[in-house]
């Protein structure tokens, strides 16, 4: 293409020559005759708007294809998560177990029971897939599931304490990232917040102070994503689940992540499991599908049946429920922790935490030549050790020894070029996404699969300035 004179847009071919161009058909075939059309307008007036001619109807054509080729793919597509964060919320927390994959797959493409009794052919109730099994995990009475933990917490407050009082810990009012503050869910539910201690302090006395005729809750709140230290004081759930109980007031524990194992079996520091919460008494507990338990997005509301029961009689919990898709990737995913002895090796997050450092290190030697011959001459790259986080607000301080890439830009002006690196990464046919630090781009390679992949992938990276235009 060249830039033309306005005399020579005129000889712009017409839109039935460029359809008769040789990729013409196979691009309707393709993509359909509408689609194809469209493009070949837009590209025509893309040529007029920037007075640049294609030379001829078969030009056009290979423009509108290309058009239709980016369009094609889809915007939510895989990407290497070597951000060293394990449950990454912007890249959509767990990865799910090949048992609960098959599970979704199979229940997408099929007629299910979901509703429905086959001894029976009654109307069914969909927790009934999910109940025997959290409780069977948990050692609660009763269970329900919803859209994600947030909807749980919201679900509890409005069933047990619209129009009430909820009370919580001023330690305890937490954010959860963006929008998703426990003040500001209270009020949505219609509980009135009545907050309690200090931020770093909180007696016993300081609830049973609370506590009056109007009290829906007593809610506790596991500060996931910080730690308060130093001098402070706050009273345990066991503690506070029998305060509450002499008073006949339901205590809500909101785990956020939980987890249904001991962590430390993965070499990771103690987590409180939903069936300790339960067994310190706690009326409900609700947290998180797609955190440490490894399955897709969903929160569960585990603990008393004259509780869930309320919670069941809820209206809004039709607004808050799960499809089918995720039932089936959960039940699959929960039948998985039946066997606690050989869950590392079933289910990804879990396996990915527990991966050893050495392992991910050995990984990085066998990644460094083909990297270093991607990013080129530009850039210096070592093998380095790092630390790998859990992610999504579960255990927030503890750290897994990782290994993984540092690139550095080998000379000056190392900020724009680092920029560039970043970019060029991203814009790969499967994007790349590590994290900046110190001056270096890192590759956390614990999460790190798939390194026949991964190669052939970063072997197309282009760092020229028109390489990052294409994003
Ligand atoms: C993460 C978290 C939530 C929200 O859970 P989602 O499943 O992300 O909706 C609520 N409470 C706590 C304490 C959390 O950590």
């Amino acid at each position: 293409m060249e830039r033309a004179a306005t005399a020579d847009l005129r000889k712009l071919p017409a839109v039935d020559e460029v359809l008769r161009a040789t990729e013409a058909a196979d691009a309707i075939e393709r993509f359909g005759r509408p689609a194809v059309v469209g493009a070949v307008r837009r590209v025509m007036l893309e040529s007029r708007a920037n007075g640049i001619v294609p030379k001829s109807a078969e030009d056009v054509m290979h423009a509108a294809l290309m058009e239709l080729e980016v369009q094609e793919e889809l915007k939510l597509r895989p990407v290497f998560n070597l951000t060293g964060t394990v449950l990454h919320t912007n890249l959509g927390r767990a990865l799910l177990a090949e048992p609960a994959i098959k599970a979704a797959v199979t229940a997408m493409r099929s007629a299910v029971a979901l509703e429905f009794e086959l001894e029976d052919g009654r109307r069914g109730d969909r927790d009934d897939h999910l109940r025997g099994l959290l409780c069977e995990l948990t050692g609660a009475e009763d269970a329900t599931v919803v859209n994600n933990n947030a909807a749980a917490v919201l679900l509890v407050l409005n069933s047990l304490a619209y129009r009430r009082e909820a009370i919580v810990s001023r330690g305890e009012l937490i954010e959860i990232g963006g929008s998703f503050r426990m003040p500001e869910i209270m009020s949505r539910a219609g509980a009135r917040l009545i907050e309690v201690g200090t931020t770093n302090r909180t007696h016993a006395k300081d609830y049973l102070g609370a506590i009056g005729p109007k009290t829906g809750i007593v809610l506790k709140v596991h500060t996931s994503n910080y730690r308060i230290e130093g001098f402070t004081k706050e009273v345990g759930a066991r503690e506070l689940a029998a305060l509450s109980a002499q008073h006949k007031i339901p205590m809500v524990h909101d785990l956020g992540s939980g987890t249904l194992v001991d962590l430390t079996r993965f070499g990771l520091s103690h987590e409180p499991t939903v069936a300790e919460a339960i067994a310190d008494g706690a009326g409900l507990v609700t947290f998180s599908g797609d955190k440490l338990l490894g399955g897709p997005q969903a929160g569960f509301i585990v603990g008393r049946k004259d509780l869930v029961a309320a919670i069941n009689r809820n209206p809004m919990k039709r607004a808050l429920r799960l499809d089918k898709m995720r039932i089936a990737a959960l039940e699959a995913t929960l039948k998985l922790y039946r066997d606690p002895d050989r869950i590392a090796q079933h289910l990804p997050t879990l396996r990915l935490l527990s991966l050893a450092k050495a392992e991910i290190e050995a990984r990085a030697h066998r990644l460094f030549r083909q990297v270093k011959a991607a990013v080129g001459p530009s850039f210096t790259i070592e093998i380095v050790t790092c630390e790998s986080q859990i992610g999504s607000g579960a255990l927030p301080l503890l750290t897994v020894p990782s290994a993984g890439l540092a690139i550095r830009p080998a000379g000056r002006r190392g900020g724009r070029l680092l920029k560039r690196l970043a970019a060029g990464l991203r814009c790969l046919k499967i994007p790349i996404v590590g994290r900046i630090e110190d001056q270096a781009l890192v590759l956390d390679l614990r999460c790190l699969d798939d390194e026949t992949s991964f190669t052939s992938n970063i072997a197309s990276l282009d760092l020229s300035e028109k390489g990052n235009e294409r994003t």
